[in-house]
């Protein structure tokens, strides 16, 4: 009987004193059940229940996985050839959460990619795991044999007619890799630089055919899911949002960290009782909420629930959930110019307002942060901001760039005119 009370899916088989589970004792453990019980739904029947879960995906924006799945062509007439593709090319600054999946339970990963291929009819499925991800690599290409040598996955999967084939493919490492088209780019052999949406990759993605892109953590949700059904996963959360998320602090904490939580947990929550506090002497400036690109919030903030709707309403994104905390002995002007000069680095350069833009907002950083800055920076990084935004470029990576420096222009005004006007940055 599948245990009703299980309240951390995610990292249930996680224990960091030991190396992952084998599958003998992932399987001892109750693994791989939600991937037999799958195999005897119909596809349609798993996306519909997927949908009706709630679940969003964990890559950083939040759109249903259910209904992503449902974007694919099936039936009569639609393309017999259809793709699964798990994006595990985590880059995003701050975020570290996927890699604990995949180093502490690959066997999680695979089983929900074996359920969500199925779902969508995919016969093949790919990893793309960012390059400097070794050990996951390694311990994914482990559990990929032993699924295979189970007849998990491979042809005729437990005689049921299926079958599968997962590959592990090695980024050879870049930020905008992450970006679902760019990445099929990457997997197609081509430049890494991304598409026109639509067409949608569901519809047009890795060689033109039918492809769902999903992150890591949103697979891992998709086997207690199956098994345990989609009201036990909406009752997982302390908000409208469903499920359980790993949500991650680094900054000046007493205990950075990731930790499986409800989704709507408050932030102060994370930070006090999970982080441990700011350390001692210092006190919280202002916070990413999910990653390096999402828009700073305030003190005032702490009580929002980690929910996306809730933290998009006081005007930023609950992101990848991995909140970056900036604390009152730290140069905000510092912190926005080391996230601006990874942006400018990773951009792949093929839209003029990141390519260009971001080396100019880079310069200008640079120029206050050393105490030769001008009031009338303030107004060129503004404009900067304004042509980095939504619509002006293919891909989200110029406006996420736009996102902690224009709120940290907002918020921390005072902070950018106090480097301009006593020619040093205060803080060292
Ligand atoms: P997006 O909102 O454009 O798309 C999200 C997903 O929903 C995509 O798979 C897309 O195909 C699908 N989608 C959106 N609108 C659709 C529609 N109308 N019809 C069909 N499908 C649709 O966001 P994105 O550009 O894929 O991702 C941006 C996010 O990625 C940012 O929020 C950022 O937080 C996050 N990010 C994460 C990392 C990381 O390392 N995890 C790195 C960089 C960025």
């Amino acid at each position: 009987m599948p245990d009703q009370t299980l309240t951390k899916p995610l990292t249930k088989n996680i224990c960091p004193q030991h190396k992952p589970p084998d599958i003998e004792r992932y399987q001892d453990n109750g693994g791989y059940s939600g991937w037999r019980k799958a195999l005897g739904m119909a596809p349609e029947d798993i996306v519909e229940l997927v949908q009706k879960s709630g679940l969003r995906g964990r890559g950083g924006a939040g759109f249903n996985t259910g209904l992503k799945w449902s974007f694919v062509p099936r039936g009569k007439g639609s393309p017999s050839v259809k793709y699964l593709v798990c994006n595990a090319d985590e880059m995003e600054p701050g975020t570290f959460k996927d890699r604990l999946l995949m180093e502490q339970n690959p066997h999680l990963l695979i089983e929900g990619m074996a359920i969500a291929a199925y779902a969508i009819e995919a016969r093949t499925a790919y990893i793309f795991i960012r390059g400097e991800y070794h050990l996951a690599a390694v311990r994914l290409e482990q559990a990929i044999n032993e699924a295979r040598q189970a007849g998990l996955i491979g042809p005729d999967i437990l005689n049921s007619g299926y079958s599968l084939e997962i590959y592990l493919h090695r980024s050879a490492g870049n930020y905008i890799c992450g970006e679902e088209t760019a990445l099929l780019n990457a997997l197609e052999g081509r430049r890494a630089i991304p598409r026109a949406k639509p067409p949608f990759p569901q519809v047009s993605g890795l060689w033109g055919k039918p492809t769902v892109v999903n992150n890591v953590e949103t697979l891992c949700n998709i086997p207690h899911l199956i098994e345990l059904g989609s009201e036990w996963y909406k009752s997982l959360g302390r908000c409208q949002d469903a499920g359980s998320k790993l949500f991650g602090v680094s900054g000046k904490v007493n205990k950075p960290g990731t930790w499986e939580l409800p989704m709507g947990t408050p932030i102060r929550e994370i930070i006090e009782e999970h982080a441990g506090g700011m350390r001692d002497g210092l006190k919280l400036k202002g916070f990413l909420p999910g990653g390096g690109s999402t828009d700073f919030l305030g003190p005032t903030d702490l009580d929002l629930p980690m929910d996306y709707d809730a933290i998009a309403k006081a005007g930023s994104r609950m992101g990848t959930g991995t909140i970056i905390v900036l604390d009152d002995h730290t140069c905000p002007v510092g912190l926005v110019l080391n996230l601006s000069q990874f942006f400018a680095r990773e951009s792949c350069g093929w839209c003029t307002p990141c390519r260009d833009g971001l080396p100019w907002v880079v310069e200008i950083l640079t120029r206050i942060e050393n105490g030769s800055g001008t009031p009338e920076d303030l107004d060129l990084l503004q404009e900067q901001v304004a042509r980095m935004g939504p619509g002006n470029t293919f891909c989200a990576l110029a406006p996420g760039a736009a996102e902690p420096l224009q709120s940290a222009l907002r918020l921390f005004e005072e902070d950018f005119i106090d480097h301009i006007r006593k020619g040093r940055c205060p803080y060292r």
